[in-house]
């Protein structure tokens, strides 16, 4: 046997994974095909939103808990700068569920939120300016977190802890054995004693060759990022300017828009970041077109312009990432039935990188002691396909 855990994948949770298991003193080696950090995959572009108010399911909140405590504790052991507590604003139309179900979700939970009509949202940021029925729900303790640092940061620690890293290893097949796993490459084999996949929007075909065929899609999705004009640039800044997010009930058009404040130190292109959440469109990962394309500049031009008119430029930049979509929007994060000794954490649908400190731990659980202590029971396989 090469390694007790070996963790297919090191992008956002992957890396997350390494750093759990080697901080249990097991040996672990995580293998990719490209360098961590890079921007093929899901975890590129600078920020991820960070909130706990949580409109997808009341469920996640718990892990959003241990994550948070998770992103703490990586600064510290790190020195490194990872969560920006800026505040997140989940707006909506009048009876919005988006807003509702955040709303639900903090109160099951105490949460400290507010809740704010159209006009005490334009008093305290007056870039917005919503539609008369507008309300929203402000989230102080919320945020961002910085992707690329954040691997970075769990690789790091990881390493201090024993853990290997190798790439590219691009795995073609992988195998298991009852008591091991085995994956191949072109050139290289690894034998290990678990196997946890973190393999993104590549997942699908790994997951099949070992016995469970799983609805995930991979989704083509753009972000861009727009500079404030001069006079606005301070009042679009994470000093002044919450993460946001606006359901206008699809009169945008392209799922629900969001903001990212910039931040002195931002990696990457200068200004607002901004995306639409929700599904994009289904691509083959190795094979699609990455260019942005001018009328979905102008998509995202006459969006902000509806929300924060005359606050900021056309856009100037503009990439590509993947959404891996399951079945019902939920993640999966499992053993494999018939093969327990491969865990996954796969279809993470767009909001799963907030996540990562939490799902690294409980992928570790699953790995070395077979069950989770965090509640994951909800993001089973068994909700999906019958053992
Ligand atoms: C535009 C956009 C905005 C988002 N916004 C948010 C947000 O605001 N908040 C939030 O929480 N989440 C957000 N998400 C979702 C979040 O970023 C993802 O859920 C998360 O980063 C996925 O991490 P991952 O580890 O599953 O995938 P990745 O980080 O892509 O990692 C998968 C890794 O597996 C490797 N791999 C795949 N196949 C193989 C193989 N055969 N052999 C070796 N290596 C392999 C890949 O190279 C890759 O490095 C967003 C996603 C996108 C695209």
């Amino acid at each position: 046997m090469d390694v007790d855990v070996m963790v297919i994948g090191i992008g956002g949770i992957g890396s997350a994974a390494v750093r759990e298991v080697a901080a249990r003193g097991a040996s672990v080696i995580g293998i990719d095909r490209f360098p961590p950090g890079h921007a093929r995959g899901s975890s590129h572009g600078g920020s991820r939103v960070f909130r706990r108010a949580y409109f997808e399911d009341a469920a996640y909140v718990r892990l959003l808990d241990n994550a948070s405590v998770g992103w703490d504790q990586l600064e510290s052991a790190t020195g490194r700068s990872l969560i920006h507590r800026c505040g997140v604003l989940v707006a909506g139309l009048s009876g919005s569920t988006t807003v509702g179900a955040s709303f639900d979700s903090a109160m099951q939970h105490g949460l400290r939120v507010e809740r704010l009509d159209r006009d005490a949202i334009h008093s305290r940021w007056p870039i917005f300016d919503l539609p008369e029925n507008a309300e929203g729900l402000y989230e102080p303790d919320a945020g961002f977190v910085d992707p690329e640092s954040g691997i970075q940061a769990h690789l790091e620690l990881a390493r201090r802890d024993g853990a290997e890293t190798r790439w590219p290893f691009d795995v073609t097949s992988i195998e298991s054995h009852g008591d091991s796993v085995t994956v191949r490459s072109q050139r290289d084999t690894i034998r290990a004693r678990r196997a946890i996949v973190t393999a993104g929007a590549w997942a699908k075909p790994l997951l099949l060759q070992a016995g469970c065929p799983l609805e995930i899609t991979p989704h083509r999705k753009v972000i861009a990022w727009a500079r404030p004009s001069p006079s606005r640039s301070a009042d679009t800044s994470a000093g002044r300017c919450p993460c946001w997010l606006v359901d206008d009930g699809g009169a945008l058009g392209r799922g629900v828009l969001y903001g990212i404040p910039w931040w002195p130190g931002q990696r990457g292109p200068d200004g607002m970041k901004f995306g639409f959440h929700g599904p994009g469109t289904p691509v083959d990962p190795d094979r699609f077109d990455r260019t942005v394309e001018e009328p979905e500049i102008e998509w995202f031009r006459a969006a902000i312009d509806r929300c924060l008119p005359g606050v900021f430029e056309r856009p100037h930049a503009a990439k590509t990432c993947l959404y891996t979509m399951s079945s019902d929007e939920h993640f999966i994060v499992d053993r494999l039935p018939g093969a327990e000794s491969i865990s996954i954490a796969a279809g993470l649908s767009g909001h799963g990188y907030k996540f990562a400190p939490a799902l690294g731990k409980a992928l570790a659980e699953l790995a070395l002691d077979g069950e989770s202590s965090l509640p994951i029971d909800f993001l089973s396989i068994d909700r999906l396909v019958s053992r």
